[in-house]
């Protein structure tokens, strides 16, 4: 019995070695990668149900290394945090949407961009600085530039965040709730912050074709939602049984494979100039 708990013991900080290896020569490479501006990006188009057309896209970052291969943002996205370097990448990002949805907008009027935060930019006052500079350089209107944050991501200090928020707010750039359903935070603690959009997770999307109590809770997180004034998007929609759910509820806006994949902006470009039959 001892020996059985030692080898198993043994067996686990093997797994355990193996993983942190991998998380340093990520983190290695990631470095490389940064200063080289080695990222792309795709963009993956959302359906505003109430316009009855594409009104934005969500900026969705690739990295593919020489030595690692494709890494996803997943995996390398919490070690850029670790590691203090996803500010870096979050301004290269913003950078490269900016310059993008400059050219996507003549393919599609009024069409906005969400970009991904780390909670860890948020708390940064120079970086709230150059993202503000960023977007007035652009040209493009603030409040065609919506920053996707999670509610975990604001926990650490709420205080902090809710101050930066309202500074990117008054600047006109719209803030939005990601991944709605995963954390901790509730609606009303939500109201706090100036948000104008709240993203559903998939995880609470998904089941909606076959349980009707996640339905229940999708059904009632969209009425709360429009209470509080936020629009309401949908993420992960993979067929039409859960579109008709969320249109039947009020969602206002889908996002998911059953539309498209994330793509590279020029194929967004040219599927903007001729979507596929609705
Ligand atoms: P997220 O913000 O929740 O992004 C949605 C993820 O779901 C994306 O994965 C997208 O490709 C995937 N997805 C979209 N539609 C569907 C669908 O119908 N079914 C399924 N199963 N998946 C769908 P991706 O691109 O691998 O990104 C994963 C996460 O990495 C993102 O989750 C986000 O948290 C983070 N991330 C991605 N890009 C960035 C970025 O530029 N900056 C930061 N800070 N985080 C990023
Ligand atoms: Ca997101
Ligand atoms: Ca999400
Ligand atoms: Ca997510």
């Amino acid at each position: 019995r001892a020996n059985r708990g030692a080898e198993r013991f043994t067996v686990y900080q093997v797994g355990q070695d193996e993983a942190h290896l991998r998380q340093i020569r990520v983190a290695n490479r990631l470095r490389e990668a940064v200063e080289a501006g080695a990222f792309e990006l795709l963009y993956q188009p959302k359906y505003s149900l109430r316009q009855a057309r594409i009104s934005s896209c969500e900026a969705l970052v690739r990295w593919q290394d020489e030595e690692l291969g494709p890494v996803f943002p997943d995996e390398f996205i919490p070690i850029a945090e670790q590691t203090g370097m996803i500010t870096a990448i979050s301004e290269a990002v913003l950078a490269t949407a900016l310059a993008d949805l400059a050219m996507l907008r003549e393919h599609s009027d009024g069409l906005a961009v969400s970009v991904n935060l780390s909670g860890i930019d948020i708390l940064k006052p120079p970086f709230i600085d150059r993202v503000i500079e960023q977007v007035r350089e652009s040209g493009l209107p603030a409040s065609a530039v919506v920053l996707e944050i999670t509610e975990t991501a604001m926990v650490e200090d709420l205080e902090l965040a809710r101050g930066h928020l309202l500074r990117l707010d008054a600047a006109g750039l719209a803030l939005s709730i990601d991944d709605f359903g995963t954390g901790f935070s509730s609606l009303g603690q939500l109201r706090a912050l100036p948000a104008r959009e709240l993203k559903i997770d998939r995880s609470l999307v998904q089941p909606l074709g076959d349980r009707s109590e996640d339905r229940q809770i999708v059904a009632s997180t969209i009425d709360m939602a429009h209470h509080l004034g936020l629009s309401v998007v949908a993420e992960g929609v993979e067929n039409m049984e859960i579109v008709n759910h969320l249109h039947a509820m009020g969602c206002d806006v889908l996002q998911g494979y059953f539309l498209a994949r994330p793509m590279p902006a020029e194929a967004l470009a040219a599927w903007l100039d001729e979507p596929p039959a609705q």
